[in-house]
């Protein structure tokens, strides 16, 4: 038997309906393999937390969740708590404290996935977004001189080390190498003319440890257009914290919206957990209702399935997920159906039941 200890951060707002439906989904895999246990360990931290203990999540939060062998966390955010709270308190302490330097955002049009492009050939649209998690130009260093005053200055400085930029390119090609796919540079090296320039430099010299690996490399400006007019052109995808937020949200929009789109963060050498996310928001505005599109949820679920060595139950989700789209039956109002968050994981469960 193997047990995997998960610990849930099911957030707020719609965060807990849609986790649920992950681990739903999870349980429905474990039951009906029978050698494969997932243990859950719940941790309320999240704004509410905050608005009850003045902290997001206890002092001693990364020491208790250290030991666990995936974070499955639901959506952090709500209105009244700043951002830079929600995000920085919770988040990136996590994200940071365990190293997870890998973004992995799968962009991938399955079978009745709604598209914005006319005409698409579905299969164009398959690539695997990694984006640098820990510094870049969201390393938080910066300052702001004579605040208040007519001359005054802001500083946000971009941080790239060599460390940090060598082990996401590295991973990237591996990832490449292991997929049998051509990997793309995403830059500027014209107008940042440290940090990017280092980053494509940096990129020529692990690409010649990797010769069996294809690769191109793309201005961000023209990468975001090429995603639109030409997506074919992307398989793996290597870039920078900022452009990598962006691209993926852009990308999110291509392969079926927001309701659709999962987020990995990932310490590649397992010293520490993998927390796996819908990329989307606690969404306030229909959190407690029933409205909430589970469906980035389960989708997380498949990745960290993927991550512990069940990638053939990760691609039974993806599977599942793909049915439900096809049969376009059971889906919630985000994606014109009128069905609830729970008959959507109902449903997806059925179908990996059915698939097993
Ligand atoms: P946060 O402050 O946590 O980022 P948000 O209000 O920005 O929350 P997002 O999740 O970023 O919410 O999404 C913006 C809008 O998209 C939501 O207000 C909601 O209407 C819609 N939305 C987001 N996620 C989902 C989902 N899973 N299902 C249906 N609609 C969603
Ligand atoms: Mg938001």
């Amino acid at each position: 038997m193997s047990i995997y200890n998960i610990a849930v951060i099911a957030g707020d707002g719609i965060g807990p309906e849609v986790l649920q439906e992950g681990i739903k989904v999870l349980n429905t895999i474990a039951e009906l393999d029978g050698s494969l246990h997932f243990e859950y360990t719940y941790f309320p931290w999240g704004c509410e937390y905050y608005s009850q203990h003045g902290v997001m999540m206890d002092e001693d939060g990364v020491e208790r969740l250290k030991d666990f062998d995936a974070i499955f966390l639901g959506a952090v955010g709500f209105p009244g708590v700043p951002d830079h709270i929600s995000l920085w308190d919770l988040l990136l302490k996590i994200r940071k404290s365990f190293d997870q330097y890998i973004n992995i955002r799968p962009i991938k049009l399955i079978k009745g996935a709604p598209c914005p492009l006319k005409d698409v050939n579905r299969e164009d649209i398959d690539m695997l977004f990694i984006r640098e998690n820990s510094e870049g130009e969201y390393a938080g260093a910066g300052d702001w001189l004579f605040k208040g005053q007519a001359n005054e200055v802001v500083l946000q400085t971009g941080v790239f080390s060599r460390k940090g930029t060598e082990r996401v390119i590295r991973y990237a090609f591996e990832t490449a190498r292991k997929a049998g796919k051509s990997l793309t540079s995403i830059s500027k090296g014209n107008a940042l003319n440290y940090s990017m320039v280092f980053w494509d430099q940096v990129f020529e010299e692990v690409a010649k440890e990797f010769p069996d690996v294809q690769t191109a490399s793309y201005l961000v400006d023209a990468a975001a257009m090429l995603m639109i007019s030409d997506p074919k052109r992307f398989e793996v995808v290597v870039t920078s914290n900022l452009f990598g937020d962006i691209l993926t949200d852009l990308g999110a929009a291509l392969a079926g919206g927001i309701g659709l789109a999962a987020g990995a963060n990932i310490n590649p050498e397992r010293n520490f957990p993998s927390m796996f996310e819908p990329i989307h928001g606690s969404a306030p505005d229909i959190a407690g209702k029933g409205l909430a599109n589970p469906l980035a949820a389960i989708w997380s679920a498949s990745q960290l399935l993927d991550f512990i060595g069940h990638e053939k139950y990760g691609q039974l989700v993806l599977d599942a997920i793909e049915g439900l789209l096809l049969e376009g039956e059971v889906l919630t109002p985000d994606m014109k159906g009128a069905a609830s968050t729970a008959e959507v994981g109902d449903r997806v469960s059925k179908i990996v039941s059915s698939l097993m």
